[in-house]
């Protein structure tokens, strides 16, 4: 993902520091039946969410693709990891059974857009077409709407953010934790940089198109596993903003 550092500052506040995972006693939600709340929340847009308990929410860009995405997929089934995947609606309409296959074992899919430009730079009626027509394909492909967006390289301006929630109904998702690994810094690198900048309430960013960031994801799931933290979906996490 290219020119990532024109990401807007946070709208959210969570100004205190937080410790990180070893705050996380394994007396958590783990146990705790049912489906969790879903929320988008009142926010414009969202870095990440305030709140102290383990939870971080894991997203995929730019798929799906066709051999990594279903070997991810495997990977969060074998681990009972649920993940948001901000699909592209060329490759939505291209991978239709992925798609699916996505819903069917609980991860969620959010907007990021039909031609992924650069949203900050696109007159409004271009920014509503490019929304729209992912929005459509996603549930022409799975029959379920996207409840957020993504904008491409966290592009997007304040006045775009506002009059797409009002329109859309859609919070900008943008993130907490970027290991940049469009760069291909290697499956280690990626790794190591997801599992020390995670933190509660936090957001992962990666992209299931690049095989090297699928190969890093056992270690990786598993080093956060190991630390206590859960994962939720997007909509899941925003849910609990400002609760504990
Ligand atoms: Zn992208």
């Amino acid at each position: 993902m290219l020119g990532a550092a024109a990401v807007t500052p946070s709208c959210t506040t969570t100004g205190k520091k937080d410790k990180g995972a070893n705050v996380a006693a394994p007396t958590g939600p783990s146990a705790a039946p049912g489906p969790l709340p879903s929320s988008t929340g009142t926010q414009n847009s969202y870095n990440r969410v305030a709140t102290s308990m383990p939870f971080i929410a894991l997203t995929f860009d730019d798929g799906p693709h066709p051999t990594n995405t279903p070997r991810l997929l495997d990977l969060l089934r074998q681990r009972n990891v649920k993940a948001t995947f901000y699909v592209i609606a060329t490759n939505v309409k291209r991978y239709p059974e992925i798609m699916r296959r996505i819903i069917a074992e609980g991860h969620e899919v959010g907007n990021h857009t039909v031609t992924h430009g650069n949203l900050a730079k696109m007159p409004d009626e271009r920014v509503r077409q490019e929304l729209r027509g992912c929005h459509e394909a996603i549930i022409a492909a799975t029959g379920v709407a996207p409840k957020t967006m993504r904008p491409p390289y966290g592009a997007i301006t304040s006045a775009q953010k506002a009059w797409v929630r009002r329109e859309f109904g859609y919070p900008s998702i943008l993130w907490s934790v970027d290991p940049e690994d469009w760069k291909k810094p290697g499956s280690s690198v990626v790794s190591s940089r997801l599992v020390s900048g995670a933190t509660p309430g936090g957001i992962l960013l990666v992209h299931d198109i690049h095989a090297p960031t699928i190969d890093a994801m056992p270690s990786t799931l598993d080093q956060l596993l190991g630390k206590g933290f859960q994962f939720v979906t997007v909509t899941q996490l925003i849910a609990m903003d400002g609760k504990g």
